[in-house]
């Protein structure tokens, strides 16, 4: 064995084979309609940034910009990293390009690979891909809302099954002080306790410490004081009108007040969806208000909310399996000869710019071979062009579904198929497309 080169992808990575990526692409081409539906709109990022940009947003002390990012120097010593989340680059993006000029609400989705070095488990790879939402311009709680019943609405037709929201608000510059002394205070007392990490960044983020994964953090953290009871008259009237919101439309939520987002750049709403499969650690999707972030940024003030939501995690709700049997070809054709050979791939042109899915032998194989392969691709027809059918100008054309087998002139193929074709169309649910196989 040659030990130079593995040849495999990189720890944490993996590649998406045909009959899974097309089940991906189902869940891209759905959330897309229904992210259109709520009148969000496509943008697309770089893979990488400038580092500094997730430094300044995402926070010095976060455990992203501390110990995840992939992050390395350009050739001319530049600090690049691979974005670790969607937001700061559609921020950077929307203040770089003046989106805001219209006035209107900038409402922007994206789908992508993202970036972290984290220890690999089931549903988080070091790439892993995530569709995100973010709605800027408006303080309005009916965007919050919004932005919950668009994930409840992609989640229902996943077919996902129960899910739980859970919601809390994280306050603002004005209340989020105040909550942190108080909370500060609880937490010193306790500091012998928490993990290395929170003792450490507990002076300058003890919000962090609520959001901590480690056992003895999380016990420490049930026991705080909760910011619910710290919000401002402003902060406090915005989450009743959230729930207010929620409940006109009947989306049942949980108040939960341990819920804080890991990154510094949230207010107000924060919530997470979660699914049974994955446990309270693992939300299928997350989001809040980021009403500072902007202007943080250097833009206006500007009030936004957003969310995101792992592909990887959908499909670990979905059972961990995401495969679709290959799609039906229409028509296989199957030559014998080298003349038959060349009629084949001019037969073959003409279907294809008809838009007709069509595909040849390329192997020399047997005929009994071609047929298996036509079976094995899920062909509704196959042509067999034999010497004979070359030398009468005709085709054999077997109709793979009752076996039956008609002979029609090789001029007269296209416009067969094309005619069987549209008397085959089945009506179209364009309610509910079928999804995944
Ligand atoms: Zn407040
Ligand atoms: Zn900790």
């Amino acid at each position: 064995m040659d030990r130079i080169l593995a040849l495999k992808a990189v720890r944490g990575t993996r590649d998406t084979l045909p009959e899974e990526a097309e089940g991906w692409s189902d869940i891209e081409a759905l959330s897309r309609r229904i992210l259109q539906t709520y009148h969000y709109r496509e943008i697309r990022t770089p893979i990488f940034e400038e580092t500094g940009l997730f430094v300044r947003s995402i926070g010095e002390t976060s455990d992203i910009v501390t110990k995840q990012m992939f992050t390395f120097l350009d050739r001319k010593g530049r600090s690049i990293t691979l974005r670790p989340e969607g937001t700061a680059p559609v921020v950077r993006a929307y203040l770089e390009h003046n989106l805001q000029r219209e006035g209107s609400l900038g409402k922007l989705f994206y789908i992508g690979p993202f970036f972290r070095s984290e220890r690999p488990q089931a549903g988080r790879g070091r790439q892993f891909h995530q569709i995100g939402a973010e709605a800027i311009g408006s303080p309005d709680p009916a965007l919050d809302v919004e932005c919950i019943s668009v994930l409840l609405h992609l989640f229902r037709d996943l077919e996902l099954g129960e899910l739980e929201v859970h919601l809390n608000s994280v306050g603002c510059k004005k209340c989020q002080p105040e909550y942190k002394e108080v909370l500060l205070q609880y937490l010193r007392g306790k500091i012998i306790s928490l993990c290395p990490d929170c003792q450490s960044r507990l002076e300058r983020n003890p919000l962090r410490a609520l959001d901590c994964k480690r056992e003895r953090c999380r016990s420490i953290a049930g026991e705080a004081p909760v910011l619910m009871e710290y919000l401002c008259p402003s902060c406090s009237q915005h989450f009743k009108e959230v729930q207010a919101h929620l409940n006109d439309l009947q989306i049942p939520y949980r108040l939960n007040p341990h819920l804080v987002r890991g990154l510094d750049y949230y207010t107000r709403t924060a919530f997470e969806v979660t699914h049974p499969k994955l446990g309270a650690q693992n939300a299928l999707a997350a989001g809040g208000r980021f009403d500072n972030l902007i202007e943080e940024m250097g833009g206006p003030s500007t009030p936004a909310v957003g969310f995101a939501v792992g592909l990887e995690r959908i499909i670990l709700a979905r059972g961990g399996k995401l495969t679709t049997p290959a799609r039906e070809l229409i028509i296989y054709l199957a030559p014998a000869g080298a003349e038959a050979h060349r009629q084949s791939v001019k037969l073959l042109h003409e279907l294809r710019r008809r838009g007709i899915k069509s595909e040849m032998d390329y192997q020399k194989r047997s005929l009994r071979g071609q047929l298996r392969l036509a079976n094995r691709f899920k062909a509704k027809y196959v042509a067999i062009i034999g010497e004979r059918e070359v030398r009468e100008k005709v085709v054999s054309l077997k109709d793979m579904r009752s076996s039956q087998q008609e002979e029609i002139a090789l001029s007269d193929v296209v416009g067969v198929i094309t005619q069987k074709e549209a008397s085959d169309l089945e009506p179209v649910d364009l309610e509910r497309p079928p999804i995944l196989g």
